[in-house]
C-alpha cells in the first residue's frame, strides 16, 4: 500500500512548504520517500519558489522510518530521499517539533538548515534496533557535530533535547515562536539567498584530537561486552570513523553496506520483536486504546521501605508529586533518608545534579496520616507482604480516599480479589507490580482482579508509562506473571547445586547468554530473604511442594546476600566483587548427601536449557490458565523485569528459535526422569504438534484475569 497521499506540497509566500502528515507519529512508509522527492523536483521548477520547509503535521516531525518496513525489500530507502533533500539548489529548512527520530532525524540532517520547537527531541536509535541509521545520518552527523559527540548519540541511541542538539550544532535555532510552521517559512525567506547552500556533507566540524584512530578504539573498548553479543554498535562506530576518514560518498557506501549486513541478522529480528511486543503489551484485547484515561497528577505510596521508597522516588522523576505514608514517625524518617541517600549516590555518581536532586526531593512528602494522602489520584500500597497487613492498609484507604482515586498494590503474589476484599470499591483496585530498584527497573506489572474495571487498568498503565515504565497486564495468580514464570527457573538452578554444579558455573552461563549479571548474584542483590518466606507458605498451602534446602538453610544461617556480607558469594567490606565461598560447597554437600542425591557435572547447555525450559513451560500453562493476554506479553515483562538479554527476544520468542517440538521432547523427557514438575504443559504439545510458533499465542479466552 502506498501513503504517498501522507506528503503534502503547497507554496506558500515564495516557500514551498512539504508537510508529512501521517498520524499518530509520521513514521516514513511505502511511498512517502518518493513523494518528498516530487515535492522537491516541483519546488525547484517553480521560478515563484524560493525555498522549501519540510515539517511534520500534527505533533511530530517524523518519528523515524516504518519499522515494519525493515527486513522488507523497499522501493527506496531513506538514503534516496535524504540525497534529494541534500541535492536540492533552493535550500530546505526542516522545521522540527516532538521527535525526529532515525529516518526522521536522517531526513532533517540532510536538509540545510534547521528550526526546532523547545520541546523537540532528536535521536539516532537504530542501534536500538540492531542497525545502523542508514540514511545517510552517520555520515552527516559526524561531519556536523564531529566523532566523539556523533558516537554518543548514535551508540546510546538516546533523546537528545532541543537546547542540547542547539549547543552541539545539530540545530540552528531553537524558536519560542508558538507557530513553528510559520516562524520555519519565515526563517527560510531569511537565508532563500543564501550560496552556496550549507550542505552537512560539506562539513568538517571536529577537532584534529577527535578524529585520532586512539578515540575510536576506546569506544570501541567501552562497547566491548555489548559487541559480543551484538554486532550493531561496532558497526556504527565503523561508519562514523569512515566519515572522518573517508569521502562522503565512500562513507555512505560504508554505512549502506553495514545496514544491509544487520537488517536481517537474528539480533535485529529480535530486536524489532521486541519493540513490537512493548507496543502491544499496552494494549488490552477486544478494549478501545486508554489514551484518553485521566492523568495520575498526585500519587501517595504506604510503605517506604525497599520498594515504597524506589516507587516514591520513580514518581518524583517523573515530575507526579508523591506523598509518602508510613507506620511510625520513626520508619517516615528511615524512608526519608532512605530516598535521600538513594538521590545522594546519584549526585555522588555524577548522573544528577544537586539542583535536580532537591527539586526531586521537593516533590516528595512525607505525611503523618491517611487524611493527608485522601485527595491523591493514586495510591500504591508497599507494605509487608502480609494479607493481614494489607487489609488493614486497604481499610484505611477505602475510608478516606477520594472517589475514583486507584487503589493499587505492589504485591508480588497475593490475590487482588483478596485484597480489594477489604474495601467498597473492588472497581478500582488493581495491582501495580514494580520490581526492585522500583526506580531502575523498567518493568510495571499491572494486575488485573476478577471486578478491577478495566478503566483502572488503563488509568493505571498509562500512570506507569508516565513513569517511564514499560507495562504489562497479568491476571491475578500466585506470582502473575512475571514471578510465577520465572520460579521455575530459580527451581531449577537450586536443584541442579543439589546435583553438582556451582553458583559460578550457572552465573557464568547466563552472563555468557546475554544476562547482565548471573542470577546468583543478582539473588545476592535483592536478599536471598526475600523469597523464602514465600516458599515457606507455599510449602504450608501445598504438600508436594519441593522444598530448597540450599537457600533455605543459608537463609537459617544469617546469609541473607550482600547486605550481610555473603549469600550465595562471599563478599569483602565495602566491595560487591563476589568469591565463590566454600561454606556454600558445604552446605550443598550436607543437602545432597542427606537426600542421596547424587553428584554429576553438567554441560553449559544443559543448564541453558533447563532453567529457561523450566520458565517456558510454565508460561504456557499461564497461557492456558489465561493469566496472560499474550505470549509476547510474557517476553516484555522478562526484557524489563529480569534483564533477560534484548537481543534474544525474550523467553517465549527464544525457545521459537529452538522451536516448539524440541523444548517439548526435552520437557518431556525430563518429566520421566524428574517427575511431575516437569510435565508438559497442554498449550505446548499442542503448538509443537502443529509446528506452530510460542510467542505468537493467546491467552485462554483471550481475557486474562
Ligand atoms: P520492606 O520490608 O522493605 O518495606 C515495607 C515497609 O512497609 C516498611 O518500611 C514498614 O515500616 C512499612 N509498613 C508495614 N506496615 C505498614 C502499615 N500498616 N502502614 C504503613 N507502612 C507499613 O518491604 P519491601 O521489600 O519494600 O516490600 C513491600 C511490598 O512490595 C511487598 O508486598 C513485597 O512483596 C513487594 N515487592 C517486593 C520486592 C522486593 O524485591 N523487595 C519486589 C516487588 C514487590
Amino acid at each position: 500500500m502506498s501513503d504517498k497521499s501522507r506528503i503534502k506540497y503547497e507554496p506558500a509566500d515564495g516557500v514551498g512548504v512539504i508537510t508529512i502528515d501521517s498520524p499518530p507519529v509520521n513514521a516514513l512508509g511505502p511511498g512517502m520517500r518518493e513523494s518528498i522527492i516530487e515535492a522537491l523536483a516541483r519546488g525547484n521548477a517553480d521560478p515563484s519558489v524560493q525555498a522549501f520547509v519540510l515539517i511534520g503535521a500534527g505533533r511530530n516531525f517524523i518519528a523515524g522510518a516504518d519499522i515494519r518496513q525493515f527486513g522488507k525489500t523497499r522501493s527506496i530507502n531513506s538514503s534516496v530521499s535524504a540525497a534529494a533533500l541534500d541535492a536540492s539548489a533552493k535550500p530546505v529548512v526542516a522545521a522540527i517539533s516532538g521527535y525526529a527520530l532515525g529516518g526522521g532525524l536522517e531526513h532533517a540532517l540532510a536538509c540545510h538548515y534547521r528550526i526546532a520547537a523547545p520541546g523537540a527531541k532528536v535521536g539516532l536509535p537504530e542501534v536500538t534496533l540492531g542497525l545502523v541509521p542508514g540514511g545517510g545520518g552517520t555520515q552527516r552527523l559526524t561531519r556536523l557535530i564531529g566523532p566523539r559527540a556523533a558516537m554518543d548519540i548514535i551508540l546510546s541511541g538516546r533523546h537528545v533535547g532541543a537546547d542540547e542538539a542547539l549547543r552541539l550544532g545539530i540545530l540552528d535555532q531553537v524558536t519560542d515562536q508558538p507557530d513553528l510552521r510559520a516562524a520555519a517559512i519565515h526563517y527560510a525567506r531569511s537565508i532563500a539567498a543564501v550560496r552556496p547552500v550549507p550542505r552537512a556533507r560539506d562539513k568538517q566540524n571536529w577537532a584534529v584530537q577527535d578524529g585520532e584512530p586512539a578515540v575510536f578504539e576506546s569506544m570501541r573498548a567501552s562497547i566491548a561486552r555489548k559487541a559480543r553479543h551484538l554486532p550493531a554498535p561496532s558497526r556504527a562506530i565503523e561508519c562514523v570513523e569512515a566519515a572522518v576518514r573517508q569521502s562522503f560518498e565512500d562513507g555512505l557506501k560504508v554505512e549502506q553496506q553495514a545496514f544491509a549486513d544487520l537488517e536481517n541478522t537474528p539480533e535485529a529480528k529480535a530486536l524489532r520483536y521486541a519493540f513490537f511486543a512493548e507496543r502491544e503489551a499496552a494494549k488490552i484485547p477486544g478494549i478501545e486504546s486508554g489514551l484518553a484515561a485521566a492523568p495520575v497528577e498526585s500519587a501517595a505510596v504506604v510503605g517506604a521501605g525497599t520498594m515504597g521508597s524506589g516507587i516514591a522516588i520513580a514518581f518524583a522523576d517523573a515530575a507526579i508529586p508523591v506523598k509518602v505514608l508510613e507506620s511510625s514517625p520513626e520508619a517516615l524518617e528511615r524512608g526519608r533518608l532512605r530516598i535521600r541517600d538513594t538521590y545522594a549516590a546519584r549526585v555522588k555518581r555524577g548522573s544528577l545534579t544537586q539542583d535536580s536532586m532537591d527539586q526531586r526531593m521537593a516533590r516528595i512528602q512525607f505525611v503523618p496520616g491517611y487524611e493527608d494522602i485522601a485527595d491523591c489520584d493514586a495510591v500504591i500500597e508497599a507494605v509487608f507482604e502480609r494479607m493481614d497487613v494489607k487489609h488493614q492498609v486497604f481499610g484505611k484507604l477505602d475510608a478516606v480516599m477520594k472517589p475514583g482515586a486507584l487503589l493499587l498494590t505492589n504485591s508480588s503474589a497475593l490475590d487482588i480479589d483478596q485484597i480489594a476484599s477489604a474495601t467498597g470499591r473492588p472497581g478500582d483496585v488493581a495491582g501495580t507490580h514494580f520490581f526492585a530498584p522500583a526506580n531502575v527497573m523498567k518493568l510495571c506489572e499491572v494486575v488485573r482482579g476478577e471486578r478491577t474495571a478495566v478503566a483502572t487498568l488503563q488509568r493505571a498503565m498509562k500512570m506507569g508509562r508516565a513513569m517511564g515504565k514499560v507495562c504489562a497486564i497479568a491476571g491475578s495468580c500466585d506470582g502473575f506473571i512475571a514471578n510465577r514464570s520465572r520460579a521455575p527457573m530459580m527451581t531449577e538452578m537450586m536443584l541442579m547445586l543439589e546435583e553438582g554444579a556451582t553458583p559460578r558455573q550457572i552465573d557464568k552461563v547466563m552472563t555468557d547468554f546475554g544476562y547482565p549479571m548471573g542470577p546468583f548474584a543478582v539473588n545476592d542483590i535483592s536478599g536471598l530473604d526475600v523469597s523464602y518466606e514465600g516458599r515457606k507458605r507455599r510449602a504450608l498451602a501445598n504438600p508436594e511442594y519441593r522444598k530448597l534446602h540450599v537457600p533455605d538453610r543459608l537463609v537459617e544461617m544469617g546469609r541473607k546476600g550482600q547486605k550481610t556480607g555473603a549469600g550465595w558469594y562471599r563478599y569483602e567490606k565495602g566491595d560487591r566483587t563476589p568469591h565463590p565461598d566454600d561454606v556454600v560447597a558445604q552446605v550443598v554437600a550436607a543437602v545432597a548427601k542427606e537426600f542421596g542425591i547424587e553428584q554429576r557435572t553438567f554441560s553449559d547447555e544443559e543448564i541453558l536449557h533447563r532453567v529457561l525450559f523450566a520458565s517456558i513451560n510454565e508460561a504456557c500453562k499461564i497461557l492456558e490458565d489465561g493469566k496472560a493476554y499474550r505470549a509476547s506479553d510474557i517476553d516484555v515483562m522478562w526484557l524489563n523485569g529480569f534483564g533477560f538479554p534484548r537481543h534474544r527476544g525474550g523467553l517465549m520468542y527464544w525457545a521459537d528459535t529452538i522451536g516448539a517440538s524440541g523444548v517439548h521432547r526435552q520437557i518431556s523427557d525430563w518429566a520421566r526422569r524428574y517427575g511431575k514438575r516437569w510435565i508438559p504443559s497442554r498449550l505446548l504439545a499442542d503448538v509443537a504438534a502443529s509446528k506452530g510458533n510460542l510467542r505468537e499465542l493467546q491467552g485462554a479466552q483471550g481475557a486474562g484475569a
